[in-house]
């Protein structure tokens, strides 16, 4: 084939999607082009951004991601010289994309959207990040939070467990739920009271607090601190074997863990999600902590202003570094 033929196929194909009123046709002549043109060819990605711009005329919002993505994908395989790519509604496909999903497609989307959406998360978040900022500054300040315990739980046994969700605990009773087995992942970074407390949120997307009693030290406070922040971090699953329903001096329910050996806690693959919405992806730490880990400006800037990551960032970043 002639490059030549390929340029007219390319044209041949933006003439049909001028005409409104012949659209399969016009992504048909994009497919035709797209299936025969080498990958840096300098068009291959306007074919897609074309495509996209067709779906999101059609409201068909998982075409349209999809085929903005490949566009974008496509720009890398450009050779310099067409960089940056020109494609005339580029900037409004983009505030879309943005806009409508994320970067990161439509289930992201929603993911956020849900985040964002539940006031409870914000608070409890924001709430422990002040509690962190208080204690980072003053490693002396003892908080007593939660009332002697009542109840304490059997001797760990890790055989013939039942798993428990967090909804299956009744928040109005002070009780062990012996032989059974939370499962949930930690949504922000630990911090050390009397017990090393964090947040939790099992697969339903209920969340709760955590204290875990008898963490063995690291020989002096301000390490045993660093220790907190540094084990119980956004995206460690955890297993907790019969957790403790409790309620705490202030009135609100926190998951009591008596020791070490009723929790366990796996970081395979918390490194590579993101802090905020917990996607699994590429991720860029934080510059200034490099403690956070995220996968959008996006999810930056909201945790940076909303969550108040710049109230806790210059303490992430002394106290990783003990
Ligand atoms: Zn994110
Ligand atoms: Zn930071």
């Amino acid at each position: 084939m002639y490059p030549n033929s390929l340029r007219f196929m390319y044209f041949h194909a933006i003439a049909l999607c001028m005409q409104d009123e012949l659209p399969e046709e016009c992504i048909k002549a994009l497919d035709d082009f797209l299936a025969l043109a080498p990958k840096d060819h300098d068009k291959v990605p306007a074919c897609y951004y074309r495509k996209a711009t067709y779906y999101l005329s059609k409201e068909d919002n998982n075409n349209f991601y999809a085929f903005f993505k490949k566009g974008l994908e496509a720009e890398r395989d450009q050779l310099p010289c067409f960089l940056p790519y020109q494609f005339p509604m580029k900037d409004m496909l983009m505030k879309a994309y943005i806009h409508g999903g994320m970067a990161e497609g439509p289930s992201a989307s929603r993911q956020l959207k849900n985040i964002l959406s539940d006031p409870m998360r914000k608070l409890m978040i924001t709430e422990n990040r002040g509690f962190l900022m208080n204690i980072c500054a003053d490693p002396t300040l003892l908080v007593n939070t939660v009332s002697k315990p009542l109840n304490s739980p059997k001797p760990p046994k890790w055989t013939s467990l039942k798993p428990i969700m967090i909804k299956d605990m009744d928040p109005t009773i002070d009780k062990v739920y012996d032989g059974y087995v939370l499962d949930a992942k930690i949504i922000d970074f630990g911090m050390l009271i009397k017990s090393s407390a964090t947040i939790i949120q099992d697969e339903n997307g209920d969340i709760q607090r955590i204290a875990v009693y008898k963490w063995p030290s690291k020989g002096n406070r301000k390490k045993d601190i660093a220790e907190a922040i540094k084990v119980f971090r956004p995206n460690v699953k955890v297993s907790i074997i019969s957790p403790y329903m409790r309620m705490s001096r202030d009135g609100k329910n926190i998951i009591r863990v008596e020791g070490p050996k009723y929790i366990k806690l796996d970081d395979t693959f918390a490194d590579e999600k993101c802090t905020f919405c917990g996607k699994q992806t590429k991720v860029l730490a934080c510059s200034a902590c490099n403690m956070a880990r995220y996968c959008s400006k996006e999810c930056q800037k909201i945790d940076w202003i909303e969550f108040n990551h710049k109230g806790i960032c210059k303490h992430l970043k002394s106290y990783s570094a003990l």
